[in-house]
């Protein structure tokens, strides 16, 4: 069974064809796949989309969406994830991580958030879904601390 642990189904590119996307993925073996938030706004599209085709999601807070993000995110997701601990199609925390490829981002704010999903999904149990760019060292050190 193959499972492609990162799609970004909810993306607006797949609005015209996202159900032959996934009808696609399924013929060429791809029997499942997780689709991770980026952003506390798109919680509910990831987990509606998940449950719609059987699929499986992750919550989390994108290192490209935590310019925009507030402290009160972080609240939000560890709420999601109280709130939906008992889904089976809850499959991890992300996408979270680190980038700095993208220049001009905050990187202390992205490592405090980064720190802080690590707790969040240690806490819940779950296993994370990361994005590193340019990035390995200090993701790597994160992960060795929690
Ligand atoms: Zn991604």
């Amino acid at each position: 069974m193959w499972i492609d642990t990162h799609c970004h189904l909810d993306a607006p590119e797949f609005d015209a064809d996202r159900d032959a996307v996934v009808a696609r993925a399924r013929a060429a073996g791809v029997d499942m796949l997780v689709l991770p938030a980026v952003a506390v706004s798109n919680f509910d599209t990831v987990r509606e989309l998940a449950h719609r085709h059987l699929l499986s999601y992750a919550l989390g807070i994108h290192p490209l969406c935590v310019d925009e993000a507030n402290e009160a995110d972080l609240d939000t997701l560890a709420a999601a994830l109280k709130a939906h601990a008992g889904d089976p199609r809850l499959v991890a925390v992300g996408e979270i991580g680190l980038d700095h490829f993208v220049p001009g981002l905050d990187r202390e704010k992205q490592e405090r958030f980064y720190w802080a999903q690590l707790k969040l999904a240690r806490a819940a149990g779950l296993p994370v879904l990361l994005h590193v760019r340019r990035s390995a060292d200090a993701v790597l050190k994160g992960l060795r601390r929690f």
